[in-house]
């Protein structure tokens, strides 16, 4: 029988994502006496960015993977529960369990849904059929199963018309897949199709050149402005719209690589905090809510003019953090985020270039040399560097 019981936290940060547990565990090192709860219902913490790599049979799945708990800073009450409403007007926020928890302060980091049944033929299909993505802890390695399989033919990898996690992605796999192929010399006995609802392989101009390249010298057949819309597994077919002009186009495939539609979640969706499109309404520099002023949105969920990334929460993580604790303190709030977000676009086994950028869709590069230019050195920051910076440093508040 579900429990009823009301609990109530001076802080309540609902997910324990990359967000979620960023902000937990700087609010703890900025203020050692302050009540927090983190609502998330999952066991285990998962580090998103390693999937492409599990997906090109670099890691293993179990490689992205901790207990949630050790994550949990200490100190912080963590209510292993769903929620299901979230009632601002009341500051309040119900769980699947059955729990009402109230507070003075409200962080929002439930980040992004996967609506694999938004597209006719993906969730029946995904993971078997040679249809993988790399969307998925449970269906990342069949990726690397379906590309080391490989015999020629078309291999196909799409991109939605939503907004999605990481817009590199997609294409990331794409690049590793094609090397793949020539190692195991199948290339020349192929095709690789990327079809995407986008007009350009990349929105920010200094970094669409290299991609551009990247797209001819490795002859992939880049198909914009098509929208996958169904799947049929038994027959291998994809079927596109072309968003101009409403027709449509079948693919046929002997392997797909789906990046499935995505959406705000739906408890979101559902509740006053949601803006027009769904995410939670934020002021796009103090991450503050503009109509609810004790409720602060961070990550994939917020409704922020910028790509939804880890390096984002990065960067928005100190500034939520900044803003609340002047906010509680009843103190102008002065923190402000430039819409930095970055996306490290694996284009090969042992190459990368890393595309960083703000709102303006300027480059806001890190390093003092040419960022879009691929690179061995950038290839090791993303396989062994950004992953130790994210367990030891970002998800302890100290990054
Ligand atoms: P998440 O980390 O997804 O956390 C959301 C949390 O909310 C989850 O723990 C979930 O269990 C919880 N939750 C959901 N619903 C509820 C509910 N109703 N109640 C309670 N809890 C709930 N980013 C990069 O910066 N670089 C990359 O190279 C990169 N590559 C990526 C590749 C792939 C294949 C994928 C999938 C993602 C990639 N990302 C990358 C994106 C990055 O992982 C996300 O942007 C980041 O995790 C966002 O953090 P978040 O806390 O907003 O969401």
């Amino acid at each position: 029988m579900a429990e009823t019981a009301t609990e109530h936290f001076p802080v309540l940060i609902l997910g324990g994502g990359s967000a979620g547990i960023s902000v937990a565990a700087r609010l703890r090192r900025a203020n050692r006496s302050l009540g927090i709860g983190i609502v998330e219902p999952s066991e285990s913490h998962y580090y998103q960015p390693l999937w492409t790599l599990v997906g090109a049979g670099v890691f293993s799945p179990e490689a992205s993977r901790r207990r949630e708990a050790d994550y949990i800073p200490a100190g912080v009450d963590w209510i292993r529960d769903r929620v299901t409403a979230i009632e601002p007007d009341a500051k309040a926020v119900r769980t699947e369990a059955g729990r009402q928890l109230t507070y003075d302060w409200l962080v929002v980091a439930l980040g992004i849904q996967i609506d694999w049944n938004a597209i006719p033929g993906l969730a029946e299909g995904i993971g078997t059929r040679d249809i993988c993505s790399n969307y998925s802890y449970q269906h990342a390695a069949y990726t690397w199963e379906c590309i080391r399989s490989f015999q020629g033919g078309t291999a196909l990898f799409t991109m939605p018309n939503t907004a999605v996690k990481c817009g590199g992605a997609p294409q990331k796999i794409m690049y590793l897949a094609d090397d793949a192929f020539r190692r195991s010399g199948v290339r020349d006995k192929s095709e690789v199709v990327f079809a995407t609802p986008q007009q350009a392989i990349f929105s920010v101009p200094k970094y669409r050149k290299t991609l551009e390249a990247v797209v001819a010298r490795k002859g992939i057949d880049a198909r914009f402005r098509h929208n996958l819309i169904e799947i049929r597994p038994d027959a291998h077919e994809a079927v596109c719209e072309l968003v101009d002009s409403g027709e449509r186009v079948t693919i046929p495939y002997q392997m797909i690589h789906v990046t499935p539609p995505m959406s705000s979640p739906d408890v979101i969706k559902q509740s006053p905090l949601a803006d027009a499109k769904g995410w939670v309404e934020a002021d796009k520099h103090t991450l503050r809510h503009p109509r609810f002023p004790e409720v602060f949105a961070i990550g994939d969920a917020a409704g922020l003019p910028t790509s939804k990334t880890g390096a984002a929460v990065r960067k928005q993580a100190p500034v939520l953090v900044a803003n609340l604790l002047a906010a509680m303190e009843g103190r102008p709030l002065t923190a402000s985020y430039d819409g930095y977000s970055s996306c490290p676009v694996v284009t090969g086994y042992n190459r990368m270039m890393l595309a960083e950028f703000d709102y303006d869709g300027e480059p806001a590069e890190s390093f003092p040399f040419d960022q879009a230019k691929e690179r061995y050195s950038m290839w090791l920051l993303k396989t062994q560097v950004l992953p130790r910076l994210y367990w030891h440093g970002m998800l302890r508040g100290r990054l």
